[in-house]
């Protein structure tokens, strides 16, 4: 490092993002402070998560290999090779997500990818971790953190040098750049929420439905998805309105729930035995997307993952875009050093229209997973979608691989896609008009 560097970078917020980005620093040889408002979870402490698993796809798995990381990573996972979708009279299908393995996704415990990260940051001499120390504030233009300590109440400051915000989509670091001039903000929620219930392991300690992929009960204006985890058991995730005549506001007693899951999930039923208890232990959780910009300030703050951009999880991207804000991030600082201001405005750049995208793609992939999934059209489509990949390799490529399988960029993808629609459309009704005309011609002739 060159003597015009920072000493320090302080890290807001110890989860997926902060994490990660204190290893990246840290092998790169920067003194790293990170402060999590949690207690410590390494050592067995793993506190009940938003989300217990998370799917694990190819943008994460290149930031988490580049640290050296992404083996220990996937020996833990479970791959899930497609979706398979439960009907209402118990029928399955499953839908293949690629061609081959090669187009897998991974389902990996929250809490145990976050433990392997933060032992991994704690490993390196030089990234110092701090555990219930809550950020109340950033002092912009110095860079001073101003902390409370969770168990003792106490509050303190420290210099954070360049501060990174990756203390989630509710960040403490991006609330006073809220007041900066022609600083944009803006949160929606959905009217839907989720909540987190679970199929245990059988009394075998297997799986009771196939385990490689991802269950999905789609209805309409609803629907329950089911990951695999490493123990036998998978993490149910309710997604539902919060009123209105289906809704978690609808179910007031356990007679209700038995009643309303009998209807409507009757296969998962008797896989769920503790499900009314967990219906109303569980909490019910709302889902947010946040587009805020720049997503600096100076050369002395810079935001990463959720703080960035909250995106709902229907893509299962919002981790992966996560780790591919530290990847990109840690690129332009090595590309710029010690111009932080331009490497901080060259990640915002390169990143800010693609994750405003992939907002976009989230929501309407909730629609196409609770409405359409469980349709004859939706099949159809994405066997088109898999014979054209197949005829035609170099050219046609489902937005849904791009996404998933590769790291073109977001916005990329789906300019990719609509060219690709629009060619295979203009060919369907060219061959149709061809195919019509040339019978007309054989009949009138
Ligand atoms: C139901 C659900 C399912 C999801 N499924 C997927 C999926 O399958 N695949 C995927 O890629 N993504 C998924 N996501 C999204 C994913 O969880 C997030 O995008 C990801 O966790 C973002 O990482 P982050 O580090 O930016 O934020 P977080 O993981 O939220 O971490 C923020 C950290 O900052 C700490 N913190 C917060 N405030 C402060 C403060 N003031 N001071 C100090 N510390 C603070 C928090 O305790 C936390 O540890 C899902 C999200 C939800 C809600």
């Amino acid at each position: 490092m060159s003597d015009s560097q920072p000493q320090k970078f302080t890290i807001v917020g110890g989860g997926l993002g902060g994490a990660l980005m204190a290893v990246y620093l840290g092998q790169a040889g920067y003194d790293v402070e990170v402060y999590e408002m949690r207690p410590d979870m390494r050592g067995g402490n793993v506190p009940g998560g938003r989300s217990i698993n998370l799917a694990l796809s190819h943008r994460g798995i290149v930031a988490l290999q580049r640290v050296g990381l992404a083996e220990d990573i996937l020996k833990t996972a479970v791959p899930m090779r497609g979706r398979m979708i439960h009907e209402t009279n118990a029928t399955l299908t499953f839908q293949r997500y690629g061609k081959d393995d090669t187009h897998v996704i991974y389902s990996v415990s929250r809490g145990g990818l976050n433990v392997l990260l933060l032992e991994a940051a704690g490993r390196l001499p030089n990234v110092k971790l701090f555990f219930n120390k809550k950020c109340t504030n950033v002092r912009l233009d110095t860079g001073v953190v101003e902390l409370l300590d969770m168990k003792t109440n106490e509050k303190s400051t420290v210099d954070g040098g360049i501060v990174v915000s990756a203390d989630g989509a509710f960040s403490a670091v991006r609330r006073p750049m809220l007041k900066l001039d022609r600083f944009d903000y803006r949160q929606d929620y959905l009217k839907h929420g989720f909540k987190e219930l679970v199929i245990p392991p059988d009394s075998q300690g297997s799986f009771q439905m196939a385990p490689n992929a991802l269950h999905i009960w789609p209805r309409k204006s609803f629907m329950m998805i089911a990951l695999p985890n490493e123990d036998g058991s998978y993490t149910c995730t309710l997604f539902w309105p919060f009123d209105g005549p289906h809704s978690f506001d609808a179910l007031q007693t356990k007679e209700d729930v038995a009643r309303y899951f009998q209807e409507h999930f009757p296969d998962a039923v008797p896989l769920m035995p503790t499900l009314t208890e967990d219906y109303f232990t569980n909490p019910s959780s709302s889902l947010c997307t946040v587009r805020c910009g720049p997503w600096y300030y100076r050369d002395k703050v810079v935001l990463l993952g959720d703080a960035a951009h909250a995106v709902v999880p229907f893509y299962g991207q919002g981790m992966n875009a996560s780790f591919e804000d530290v990847l990109v991030l840690c690129e332009c600082i090595e590309q710029y050093k010690p111009d932080w201001e331009k490497a901080f405005r060259t990640y915002y750049h390169t990143r800010k229209e693609h994750v405003d995208i992939l907002a976009d793609l989230a929501i309407s992939n909730f629609i196409e997973m609770r409405d359409h999934t469980g349709s004859k059209m939706f099949r159809l489509k994405k066997k088109t979608e898999k014979l054209l990949s197949q005829l035609l390799p170099f050219w046609y490529m489902p937005l849904y691989t791009m996404t998933t399988h590769t790291r073109m960029p977001y916005g990329d993808a789906i300019k990719r896609a609509k060219h690709q629609k629009r060619v295979v459309t203009m060919t369907a009704i060219t061959t149709l008009v061809i195919v019509v005309g040339t019978i007309l011609r054989s009949l009138l002739t």
